[in-house]
């Protein structure tokens, strides 16, 4: 990663980077921050900073050896330990480090449910047991392998029970030699404070939009696309990558909906027949989704021909379509187009057959589109 991918947080970037080019790490940090502020993938990215063997820019290189190591969570001197749903075979987080390699790597902002998810805990709350803490000494009692430091990352040290708390302590204590500690906790209220007082305090603020927009155009969204899911996710990286996703998902449904009415104006059987397989092979959950967004821009169509601008809730890539299709949704059509994607709604539910179904619907309201506005 680049320090770059996470958004805000300037001070302590720039604090961190200090640290490596003064040869001056503190023995534990205690990196402290809200789930979307990015504590855990600004610990690792500070681990691959420092083993990078070609920096650039205040930024590791990605492609030394190091940095290759750390990409895929598979350096020999970083060492994790996380809350995990204990059992027969897993009683360690290395156990499991297969798992939270995937969760981390699919998604780098990744929270407490999200990886409680990923371990499929369902009803066990994930902790970190007394014996992990035994395996960090033995652990740390090895060389480095490449002669350097040796980190250990703990996520979310606030799940150790009372027992795992104090050994850890222990070894706060008495640090073994040329071995960092960073501490990822997002509640620092269920930590001992004696835990607290032997770490050096990274406090993590809560980004603002302007940097979260700038990360996200780093991955590629379009500024305005960008601004309203940072303007959504008040300062939550990982709630404002959702958003983002869920965006595209709109945008596609948005294409879905303007071919649908495309047809269904100008009914002609050549064009219908490809939007209607398409729709079929979406499955039924899509479908259904597809027919509630429906309602949703009919609704805001009927608003913007009734002077309740005020009221619609569609964003500016639908509202430059609605401006030029609602003339054709008006108080002579309104509510049998509604019936229509109802009854529809109704059907998939129902497990009726989707091309017949949406063959029927296009027709019907092909008739009803064309319906002259009452005067
Ligand atoms: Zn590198």
């Amino acid at each position: 990663m680049f320090f770059a991918d996470i958004p805000g947080q300037k001070e302590i970037k720039e604090r961190l980077q200090r640290m490596i080019s003064e040869e001056r790490i503190p023995h534990a940090l205690l990196f402290l921050g809200n789930e979307g502020s990015g504590n855990l993938p600004m610990a690792i990215t500070f681990v691959q900073y420092t083993f990078c063997t070609n920096r650039q820019n205040e930024e590791p290189c990605q492609k030394c050896a190091a940095c290759q190591k750390i990409l895929k969570l598979g350096h020999p001197d970083l060492h994790f330990v996380y809350p995990i749903a204990s059992s027969k075979e897993v009683r360690l987080s290395e156990h499991v480090m297969q798992e939270f390699r995937e969760a981390f790597l699919a998604n780098n902002f990744m929270n407490q449910q999200d990886w409680f998810d990923e371990l499929n805990a369902e009803n066990k709350q994930p902790t970190i047991a007394a014996e992990e803490s035994n395996n960090i000494i033995k652990k740390l009692s090895y060389t480095s392998y490449e002669g350097g430091y040796k980190f250990m990352v703990i996520w979310q040290p606030e799940k150790m029970n009372a027992s795992a708390s104090n050994k850890l302590l222990k070894i706060l204590e008495e640090p073994p030699d040329m071995t960092i500690f960073i501490l990822v906790c997002h509640n620092a209220e269920q930590l001992l404070t004696t835990i607290i007082s032997r770490t050096q305090l990274v406090k993590f603020g809560i980004a603002d939009d302007d940097a979260i927009v700038t990360v996200l155009q780093r991955k590629g969204l379009s500024e305005q696309t960008a601004r309203y899911c940072a303007g959504m996710a008040e300062g939550n990286y990982r709630e404002a990558l959702l958003i983002a996703r869920e965006q595209d998902s709109n945008t596609a449904q948005l294409q879905h909906f303007q071919g649908f009415m495309r047809v269904a104006l100008n009914f002609n059987v050549f064009k219908i027949n490809p939007w209607i397989d398409q729709t079929a092979a979406m499955g039924r959950e899509k479908q259904k989704y597809f027919l509630q967004y429906g309602l949703q821009l009919l609704r805001d169509c009927l608003l913007l021909n009734s002077g309740g601008e005020t009221l619609v809730r569609s964003r500016n890539e639908e509202l430059d379509f609605l401006k030029k299709f609602s003339p054709f949704v008006h108080m002579g059509n309104y509510e049998r187009i509604v019936e229509e994607f109802n009854k529809a709604y109704y059907h998939v539910e129902r497990n009726a057959n989707p091309k017949i179904l949406f063959m029927d619907m296009s027709l019907v309201v092909n008739e009803l589109l064309n319906i002259k506005k009452p005067v």
